[in-house]
């Protein structure tokens, strides 16, 4: 049997048909720019790609052409549940959820904390409860393996009204991800997740360190939204909250304005002048271009300094796990911040280094080191896994 899982961005839609078992996939697609003439939809099945285009197509009409494929390949009757991303649960949401009204209607309460993710996953969650009546449909979100950080890591050391009204803590999230490859690097460790104290670094567009201590959260570096922490593509990261103030009075510039540039605007983009691309920016410091050495720099920088916070959340630390575009692929990135750590007791191995890449994971450190790991994530078939866990659960 297979789950379909779906990741509903602001005008994407991305999806994949697993087996929560093996993690075997075998259709998975991305529909792109929906709402907008361009838009269209990439069907990959049996190593076969298909493109189709949408016109100005919604969510809906992205899954009717998915309903389509599934009939086409006779897996119509095969999927049993559907299982959804979900940026933000908030503080309500600790696990899983089987989707019911009530459950949608609380979903739809966390979307003054994730404005933009929220409301692209309940329309996801409607499109595919209209395409799949009667099928069970459960939301996985990217906040909920945080919900065990404990108080003196969640909390912010604000008006406590702040807290009580309107929700202002820390969340974090990637939940999805570090949950998974904290596990993985378990199983390549060979120790049980329950003994092991890890650091997981999650670098992809958006970037984020855990510390997982017996496979559950006790800090993370993203807080109440995905823009604390580590200097990212086009998120500046941490900036001293004074910022806002102090910019709006001296350059005119809204609330709104600042916020958008400190997402869209900053990070890697604003550091090089270049692009939000690690790939592109590492090109570029490699042929010399000063603005990208800076931000390759920095990134680094506030990663090694991300990690050691960590460890102080840990006590003790027994491994380090790098994932996401950036950690999976950047040898570099990866070399430079374990030459920042070396009183972690980290080393690396150059070689083991230099042979990591996508898709061949495996340790990155000398012998005599603190274990570094590199760990491709598989934010969907952990999806797949939680949604067919909870579904388990629920018929008894
Ligand atoms: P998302 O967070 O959107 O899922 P990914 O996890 O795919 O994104 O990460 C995208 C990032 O990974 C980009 O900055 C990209 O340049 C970087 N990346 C991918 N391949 C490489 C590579 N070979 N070397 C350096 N960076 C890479």
């Amino acid at each position: 049997m297979w789950t379909l899982v779906l990741n509903s961005g602001s005008s994407s839609l991305k999806f994949a048909l697993i087996d929560p078992a093996s993690g075997e996939t075998h259709l998975s697609g991305l529909a792109e720019r929906l709402g907008a003439e361009a838009a269209s939809l990439r069907l990959d099945s049996g190593g076969k790609r298909q493109t189709h285009a949408l016109h100005g197509g919604s969510y809906a009409e992205a899954m009717r052409l998915v309903l389509n494929e599934l009939d086409t390949l006779g897996l119509r009757s095969e999927v049993w549940a559907i299982g959804h991303r979900v940026v933000h649960g908030g503080s309500r949401f600790s696990s899983p959820a089987s989707i019911t009204p009530e459950v949608l209607d609380a979903i739809r309460e966390c979307v003054p904390l994730a404005p933009l993710h929220n409301p692209a996953s309940i329309a996801g969650i409607e499109a595919a409860m209209n395409a799949f009546p009667g099928l069970p449909q459960v939301a996985v979100f990217d906040t909920s393996f945080h919900q065990t950080l404990p108080e003196v890591a969640y909390r912010y050391a604000v008006p406590e009204e702040w807290f009580r009204q309107h929700g202002v803590r820390r969340y974090g999230f990637h939940g999805i991800s570090h949950a998974f490859v904290a596990g993985e690097a378990a199983r390549m460790l060979d120790r049980p997740l329950a003994d092991l104290n890890l650091i997981t670094a999650h670098l992809g567009n958006g970037c984020s360190v855990c510390a997982v201590s017996a496979g559950r959260s006790v800090d993370t570096s993203m807080g109440l939204t995905p823009l604390e922490g580590l200097v990212m593509g086009t998120r500046s990261g941490n900036v001293d909250p004074g910022l806002h103030d102090y910019l709006a009075r001296v350059s005119g510039l809204t609330l709104t304005q600042i916020t958008a540039a400190l997402n869209r605007e900053s990070g890697f983009l604003a550091l090089s002048g270049l692009t939000n691309d690690m790939r592109e920016l590492e090109e570029a410091a490699a042929r010399g271009h000063v603005g990208a050495r800076l931000a390759a720099d920095i990134f680094v920088y506030r990663l090694a300094q991300g990690i050691a916070s960590m460890a102080v959340a840990l006590g003790r630390v027994d491994g380090l796990v790098f994932t996401g575009g950036i950690g999976e692929n950047s040898a570099t990135v990866r070399a430079a911040t374990l030459a920042r750590l070396p009183f972690l007791g980290l080393k690396l191995d150059e070689s083991a280094n230099s042979a990591a890449v996508r898709g061949q994971g495996g340790p990155i450190s000398a012998p005599d080191s603190l274990p570094a790991l590199v760990v491709n994530t598989n934010e969907e078939w952990m999806i797949a896994r939680e949604t067919a866990e909870i579904l388990t659960k629920v018929a008894g």
